[in-house]
């Protein structure tokens, strides 16, 4: 009896897709007979875990599909270097709300600022709400576009980035381009207006631009479409790897007196 029961649990569990269920009934059913727990008590307890392990298991798929660098979360984010004023609008930008008016991230400031861990660390929370983030180096994305365009696959590759909340774009300007690359980082930045957030890093401050974009009319179309909606972080601090060296350097010479 008990065994026909099993084979037919596990057979419509496996039909319903509900693996955590499969797994876990047994064993909660003992643990019910145990404690007297009700019929309702035990069934919300097998679906409160199905569900669970489901929005565990999202959560990781869209870790991994956002490719931000896994260790660069705000766990490991020394927020005390941050201005108070910074720090206040990193709280606000960690609840997501930026992303439904689609407005822009812009993280300025010099090399070792922190501009980069800082947006993967908000990606990072973000995708533990559920959100889609997709995080790339600016040199990377702009060759994956040529290779698109080329192929004359741009507008789907276009398409395929609008799924996500965010778009990372990491390090923009840091290389000179060619106009052929400023042309498709332009036509991303314009498709992606008003679609889809943009977060994006640069040493460059706006003034410097032109570098990017080549002429003045392009370079301002781009600014004028990044700041139209869009949250800025200065962030003008003391190289963190340097500070750490020097730190580091200050230990060894204190080992040694
Ligand atoms: P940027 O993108 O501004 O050049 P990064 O974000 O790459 O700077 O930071 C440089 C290095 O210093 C990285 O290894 C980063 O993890 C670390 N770092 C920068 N700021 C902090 C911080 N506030 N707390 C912890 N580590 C930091
Ligand atoms: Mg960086």
């Amino acid at each position: 009896m008990m065994q026909q029961i099993d084979v037919g649990l596990t057979d419509c569990l496996k039909e319903l897709h509900l693996p955590t269920v499969r797994e876990c009934y047994n064993e909660q059913a003992d643990l019910a007979r145990r404690e007297s727990l009700s019929y309702e008590q035990y069934l919300l307890e097998l679906v409160e875990r199905e569900r669970e392990v489901r929005k565990q298991n999202r959560i990781n798929r869209l870790l991994r599909e956002s490719k931000l660098p896994v260790e660069k979360t705000l766990a490991t984010f020394d927020r005390k270097r941050l201005p108070r004023k910074i720090d206040v609008q990193i709280n606000v930008l960690l609840n997501g709300s930026f992303l439904d008016r689609t407005e822009n991230i812009l993280a300025f400031g010099n090399p070792g600022s922190g501009k980069t861990h800082l947006l993967c660390a908000i990606g990072y929370e973000l995708v533990q709400q559920g959100r889609r983030i997709l995080f790339k180096s600016c040199g990377l994305l702009v060759q994956e576009m040529l290779i698109a365009k080329r192929d004359l696959k741009l507008q789907h590759f276009l398409k395929q980035l609008a799924k996500y909340n965010a778009l990372i774009i990491d390090d923009i300007g840091y290389v000179q381009q060619s106009s052929a690359e400023m042309e498709v980082l332009f036509t991303l930045l314009s498709y992606r207006y008003e679609r889809g957030s943009v977060m994006l890093t640069s040493n460059l401050p706006f003034s410097q631009w032109e570098k990017i974009f080549k002429d003045p009319m392009t370079t301002a179309a781009a600014i004028d479409r990044l700041v139209h909606h869009c949250i800025i972080l200065e962030l003008n601090l003391p190289s963190y790897r340097l500070e750490e060296s020097k730190k580091q350097k200050r230990k060894i010479n204190i080992m040694q007196t």
